[in-house]
């Protein structure tokens, strides 16, 4: 039986995207070879890298000329300290915001190359929480945060109007909702969440705020350099890109960023109800910052914890359970995940009531 995949990332896919990379890995187009013995350079790679590129900017709206989409390796981890790598001198300053784990890895490895502010943070409050109203300093060479907390479930609802450049951890909310693309000058994002297989990382970077520098950065660390190269300056991850640009077609063909956005607003809003509504669980995080990807909450009582999981698996929904480092429940209901694991999921809190409540 096919399950209710819950997982946070690696995370589910849409069924007809695997029938389709499953297809290529034994014939692909049709050219008696599988995707995976096909040399990158070959006419067919070539063109999958051109067509998976070319959705992007037209489902983001973004001007070629003006942004480049690099498909990089080495997760979004390597992101947290290329980016600081390319953009920040020694004595240069960046400003970050601390919404959770992977904003203080992001500041972490950033401080490893230049001088880091963190201008804001939640994390006394246990991530619970987006913060607002700080001042954004115009002496910072950038401005970092992470669009979606897939740990703690928190989301940015609104952009911080930043007069500096702006960087933004899109992992685990990318091409859920359309975004307001000119406000960014560099977004990455891990494909394993709303895109494709763990493996490649989606890179959109403005051109002009590049080559201001000075430091020397190996190759194959310089966004420069990939994009001189188009993402083929080493051997690319052929095949994540191949199952992102199944992902990025169906995702056009269901609608595009704002059928997404609709979507995924519509599904997350009737957990939340019933996290709201039922009275053995509640929800962790702030109602406004809410994620409409990771929806996280607690039971009231640590006892109904094994017999909610239990009654989860019997009805086929995995990947239920919190992080390993903050505990309680997470459904991660990207944009693969159909409303109707939704309603089985709720089913299950309904029925945990009906035996405990
Ligand atoms: N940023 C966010 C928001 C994430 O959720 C994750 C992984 N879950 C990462 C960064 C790290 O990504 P990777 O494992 O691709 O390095």
């Amino acid at each position: 039986m096919k399950k209710y995949n819950f997982y946070a990332g690696p995370a589910i896919l849409p069924n007809s995207v695997l029938i389709e990379a499953a297809q290529a890995i034994s014939d692909f187009n049709g050219l008696g070879l599988s995707i995976l013995e096909l040399s990158h350079r070959s006419k067919d790679i070539v063109s999958v890298f051109d067509e998976a590129s070319a959705l992007i900017y037209e489902l983001l709206q973004a001007d070629q000329e003006e942004y480049s989409v690099l498909w990089l390796s080495g997760g979004a981890s390597s992101q947290f300290y290329m980016t600081a790598m390319n953009l920040l001198d020694p004595e240069d300053i960046a400003g970050y915001v601390d919404t959770g784990s992977w904003s203080s890895k992001a500041i972490k490895e950033a401080k490893l190359f230049g001088k880091i502010e963190v201008l804001a943070s939640s994390k006394e409050d246990g991530y619970t929480f987006i913060p607002k109203n700080y001042a954004i300093p115009t002496h910072l060479k950038y401005l970092h945060l992470t669009s979606n907390n897939t740990i703690y479930g928190t989301q940015y609802q609104t952009w911080p109007d930043s007069q500096v450049p702006f960087v933004s951890d899109m992992s685990s909310d990318i091409f859920s909702r359309p975004i307001p693309l000119k406000k960014f000058d560099l977004i990455y994002a891990g494909a394993q969440k709303n895109l494709g297989p763990a493996g490649v990382t989606l890179v959109i970077v403005k051109k002009n705020i590049l080559g201001k520098i000075n430091r020397e950065i190996p190759s194959m660390l310089r966004y420069q350099i990939h994009i001189e190269k188009e993402s083929m300056y080493n051997t690319p991850p052929v095949f994540p890109v191949y199952v992102s640009l199944l992902t990025l077609r169906w995702l056009k063909a269901r609608g595009g960023l704002d059928a997404m956005a609709n979507n995924n607003t519509e599904k997350a809003t009737i957990l939340y109800n019933e996290i709201d509504r039922n009275g053995l669980f509640k929800g962790t995080v702030m109602k406004e910052d809410r994620s409409l990807m990771n929806v996280c909450f607690n039971s009231m009582k640590p006892e109904y914890e094994k017999p909610f999981l239990d009654l989860c698996n019997e009805a086929g929904c995995v990947g239920v359970k919190g992080h390993r480092s903050v505990g309680g429940f997470r459904a991660s209901i990207y944009n693969a995940m159909e409303k109707d694991g939704i309603l089985v999921l709720i089913d299950v809190l309904k029925e945990l009531e009906r035996k405990y409540g």
